[in-house]
């Protein structure tokens, strides 16, 4: 299983050790020809308007938008999941892939100071709570049809799934629990399988 964190800011160490405790040797993705290999992407928190132009700038912007519309599996937490967005409330002029039907609001949480820590209870990984760091965390304020919802916080939902596309508005890489990673993995390999069988 080839799986890639992009690795272009923000808190791509942790994806790759949370993803090696899970089994798999990640790689880390810098550039479009890796970004093109692998077959499933973690797209870390950290600095959206950061991310974007930097992602710009080495011309994986465009490619990124197109594996994930081609069905490639992205696990995205925080400010990658701006990244996926249809449309960011608060902010004009930041661009995202728009290609998960959720609006957000950055930073929707509060500032740094703001940070905390929260016991989710997400049925489709078993019955213990996931304890969840929001760290300056969007905000979702709407989805669209197809997005599921995983688990909500006060009300607003903070991991949905999307097809192909798994994203949190927390950092599930920060408290050793594996499930969540486990899980997105799970959605890889289904899709592995999916396209074997179209192939056969
Ligand atoms: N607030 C950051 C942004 O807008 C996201 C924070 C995070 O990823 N922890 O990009």
């Amino acid at each position: 299983m080839k799986i890639g964190v992009l690795g272009i800011q923000g808190a791509i160490q942790e994806h790759l050790s949370i993803l090696r405790n899970a089994g798999v040797e990640p790689s880390w993705v810098k550039d479009r020809k890796e970004l093109n290999s692998v077959e499933a992407l973690v797209m870390p928190g950290g600095e959206s308007t950061t991310m974007i132009k930097l992602l710009k700038r080495f011309e994986m912007w465009e490619a990124l938008r197109n594996r994930i519309e081609d069905g490639m599996p992205v696990l995205a937490t925080c400010a990658g999941m701006i990244l996926l967005s249809k449309k960011i409330e608060n902010v004009v002029n930041q661009d995202s892939l728009g290609v998960l039907d959720i609006s957000v609001k950055r930073n929707g949480y509060g500032r740094q100071i703001n940070s905390f820590e929260v016991d989710l209870q997400i049925d489709e990984i078993g019955p213990e709570p996931f304890r969840a760091v929001f760290i300056r965390a969007p905000k979702i304020e709407s989805i669209g049809g197809e997005v599921r919802v995983l688990t909500s916080y006060d009300g607003s939902p903070v991991l949905v799934r999307q097809n192909n596309m798994l994203a949190a508005s927390f950092h599930p890489e920060l408290t050793g629990d594996l499930r969540i990673h486990r899980y997105f993995l799970k959605m890889v390999e289904a899709a592995g399988q999916s396209i074997e069988k179209c192939a056969e």
